[in-house]
């Protein structure tokens, strides 16, 4: 594409590389000791985003969904690259579009040193780089039995917005008012997983559920978890709806919170709160590792709660 393009949109002073937009590749000096963490997340129109949504919120959501995954590592961001195909060489859309992406790149000292811009329907390849002390990242296989399990924020919120936006839900409009932001921005915790560092056991960022996502971090760790369904933290506006199964599903198993969820050792609960008051997240406790290779919820009487479709399915296979 046509580079004027490239130089009016994407084009930012790039202080921490050596080499930034403009040549065959971008020349960067990671500090040294270091380690590199390294990720890649697409979004597609119709299925990460809508048609509708704006330019502006597809550009934050772009790279907050891969600062997310720095987060889930305890990275610290320095670097992207944006692939992006377009269906038309649209300025306007453009001029929104890397406004949201830059505002949340600021934010979180990413500079944009590369990438493609190419026709075709709107799609969008992200990759970040970030640095990590060597043996300090948060691994998905280092949870341990007797450990706390961990959530940052709230769960569900975009799930039940989803659900919201495409009427299989109703809401007063009020409480759906409080639930949209978390579909439209979603705050990578990046601050939380720095603090996390040598205190966290294990981590993963919350994109496609609750138990999904612990899911992964039980069977990379050979462990087991007991959660309990009555200490997982929702907004005050969504606890109405619990008792629905739209809502409990979209707490338990709905996608694109970016929430962290992570284990610790219970001698470091001090440890995780005083992470959370310094990056001011909230942290909720809400279960334990088990040694034996089961995920199971207990509602306020103890009991099992049937599962059912919530992603469990995905843990069990
Ligand atoms: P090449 O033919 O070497 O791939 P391009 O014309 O595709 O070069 O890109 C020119 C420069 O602009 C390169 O430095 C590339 O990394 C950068 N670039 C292209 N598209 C983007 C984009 N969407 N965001 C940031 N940098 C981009
Ligand atoms: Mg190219």
């Amino acid at each position: 594409m046509e580079f004027s393009l490239i130089a009016r949109h994407f084009t930012r002073a790039t202080p921490g590389a050596v080499l930034g937009v403009g040549d065959d590749c971008a020349l960067l000096a990671p500090t040294p000791g270091m380690q590199l963490a390294v990720s890649t997340d697409m979004l597609l129109e119709g299925r990460h985003f809508s048609p509708q949504d704006g330019p502006a919120g597809i550009g934050h959501k772009a790279l907050a969904v891969n600062l997310s995954d720095l987060a889930a590592m305890g990275a610290t961001p320095r670097w992207a690259t944006l692939a992006i195909a377009l269906p038309a060489e649209d300025d306007a859309w453009l001029r929104a579009f890397s406004r949201g992406f830059f505002r949340i790149a600021e934010q979180h000292g990413i500079e944009l040193v590369g990438g493609d811009t190419t026709r075709g329907p709107l799609t969008l390849a992200v990759t970040v780089v970030g640095e990590v002390p060597p043996g300090l990242a948060l691994r998905r296989d280092g949870a341990q039995p007797g450990d706390d399990v961990w959530v940052s924020g709230v769960l569900g919120s975009a799930a039940l917005a989803l659900a919201y936006r495409q009427g299989r839900v109703s809401m007063d409009p009020l409480d759906a008012a409080r639930v949209l932001p978390a579909l439209y921005l979603p705050t990578p915790r990046v601050a939380l997983g720095i603090a996390l560092r040598g205190v966290a056991s294990a981590a993963i960022d919350i994109s496609d559920g609750l138990l999904a996502d612990l899911g992964h971090i039980l069977e990379r760790s050979g462990v087991g978890a007991t959660l309990e369904f009555g200490a997982l933290p929702t907004l005050p506006a969504v606890q109405q709806y619990l008792h629905e199964d739209v809502t409990r599903e979209a707490v338990l198993a709905g996608g694109d919170d970016y929430e962290l969820c992570f284990t610790a050792p219970a001698a470091r609960r001090d440890a995780v709160l005083a992470a959370a008051q310094q990056t001011g997240v909230a942290v909720t406790r809400i279960g334990t590792i088990g040694a034996e290779a089961s995920l199971t919820v207990r509602d306020a009487d103890g009991q099992p709660l049937h599962l059912g479709k919530t992603g469990y399915d995905h843990f069990a296979a």
